[in-house]
């Protein structure tokens, strides 16, 4: 199997996995692993007491906020934590009898009142970053170049189309950059474009309105359907409950080179886009 990264529906199976039973814990203690990505940010102290509130994803971004207890002396205004999965990260939300020991893959433990947020990541391009608010640094600089949500009404076809027209790059490329919509990564952009019939080197300034209106459809019913099933089944993946997501069963060309197309039996292709695979099917993909 490939190994391929947490992408946005997996993040969201995550969230909505423990959102709902960390909302209202208290923080007990903060432990840390090695480093990861990017340093906490602040000193682990300034978390203790705090509770935390609504969890929230933007992009593969999840934001945890933690309100200060009592009144607010000035070291302890409000804030939270923005996490990432980066390349083979999980969180597991596990209540405090089954907690396991930290492995040495366990990089990040949040121990709370309901139980333990732990972040393990064996390659550590994950990140657990302090932030004031989602509104300014930190968390604001790593937000500022998302593209829309795909399930955001404000992301029409008309404005998808726009966004695409004055791109020379090969439209795969700008579903994978996530800055006119985000979501698409490695898979979901191939499925994407095979279930829009788009061969994935064209140009972006080549997309017609109506392909365009077509592959933002697609898009979210690609993205739609991973999150109904969980995400994808790859190798460094669990959500929080330790399960494995089961879209990858799904994929129609994903994983598929050398194999009959589904749809119309031409061979699946394999080629390789700004260092990422891409599968294709030359009979249903068009330029
Ligand atoms: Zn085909």
């Amino acid at each position: 199997m490939i190994a391929a990264m947490p992408e946005l529906p997996e993040v969201e199976v995550t969230r909505r996995s423990f959102a709902d039973r960390i909302a209202g814990a208290q923080v007990l203690a903060v432990r840390l692993g090695a480093p990861l990505r990017w340093p906490l940010g602040c000193q682990p102290a300034v978390l203790l007491g705090r509770s935390v509130g609504a969890v929230t994803r933007r992009g593969k971004y999840l934001w945890l906020p933690l309100a200060p207890a009592g009144p607010e002396p000035r070291a302890h205004r409000a804030g939270g934590l923005l996490l990432h999965l980066g390349m083979s990260g999980s969180l597991a939300f596990t209540e405090a009898a089954a907690l396991e020991p930290a492995g040495k893959h366990d990089h990040f433990d949040l121990v709370t009142s309901r139980g333990t947020l732990r972040l393990t990541d064996p390659r550590r391009f994950g990140a657990v970053v302090w932030s004031p608010s989602l509104d300014v640094a930190p968390a604001a600089t790593l937000l500022a170049r998302l593209g829309a949500e795909p399930f955001d009404e404000g992301l029409t076809p008309l404005g998808f189309h726009a966004a695409l027209r004055p791109r020379r790059t090969a439209v795969k490329a700008a579903l994978l950059a996530g800055d006119i919509v985000v979501g698409a990564g490695n898979i979901y952009a191939c499925e994407a474009l095979f279930d829009a019939g788009i061969d994935p080197r064209l140009r972006c300034c080549k997309v017609s309105r109506p392909r365009a209106e077509r592959l933002l459809a697609s898009v979210r019913s690609t993205l739609g359907r991973a999150l109904e099933l969980g995400g994808s089944s790859l190798r460094d993946f669990r959500d929080t409950h330790g399960s494995d997501g089961a879209y990858q069963l799904e994929a129609r060309v994903y994983g598929r080179a050398g194999l009959p197309c589904l749809r119309c039996g031409a061979v699946v292709r394999r080629i390789v886009q700004a260092q990422r695979s891409t599968f294709f099917c030359p009979g249903c993909q068009k330029r």
